[in-house]
């Protein structure tokens, strides 16, 4: 049989026509994906637009060129990392250190093994372990001894005033009223 002429001209429009569409479809999806890609790795505006531009103007050659200049971690990998990092230097900071020798030393220590220094001291109500600067106990809420409860007046104070070492800074005061 005869192929009609305008049959084959048909045939070669519409399938031109389907290589366009494809072609200009390809197009449209690289600029798409490049620029979701880029706003997934910068936040620089300036960065975004020209990586975009790059794809819209040479396709799949700035694709390729794109591949290998964009910033090789995501936002979402560089917060992973940030997140990271700062677990791990939580890690070395909660090691505690012996503040007279600075090796370290555990929690529930009550001395340093090395050099002696009191780390913690105990409750002489329940015999918790209270860190030395605390005036209660947070387990049984006794006062430490030889601290004043807080609603004692300031006249008992100056009464029951005596000579003996009080922890903390609150000596500073006392000696100012003597
Ligand atoms: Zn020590
Ligand atoms: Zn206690």
């Amino acid at each position: 049989m005869n192929l009609d002429p305008t049959f084959l001209n048909n045939l070669s429009l519409v399938l031109s026509a389907f290589g366009g569409a494809f072609i200009l479809a390809l197009w449209v999806s690289l600029v798409i994906w490049v620029y979701r890609d880029i706003r997934n790795r910068s936040r620089d505006q300036l960065i975004q637009i020209l990586a975009t531009l790059l794809v819209a103007l040479l396709n799949i050659p700035g694709a390729l060129v794109y591949l290998v200049l964009r910033p090789p971690y995501t936002l979402e990998d560089e917060y992973q990392r940030t997140l990271e990092e700062e677990a791990l230097l939580a890690t070395i900071e909660d090691q505690l250190l012996c503040p007279g020798c600075e090796r370290r030393v555990k929690d529930k220590w009550m001395l340093c093994p090395n050099c002696q220094t009191k780390l913690k001291k105990n409750c002489h109500e329940c015999n918790a372990l209270m860190e030395l600067p605390w005036n209660i106990c947070p387990y049984c809420g006794t006062p430490e001894l030889g601290m004043r409860k807080e609603s004692v007046s300031m006249d008992d104070v100056l009464r029951n005033l005596k000579p003996e070492e009080e922890p903390l800074s609150e000596n500073s005061d006392n000696e100012l009223d003597e």
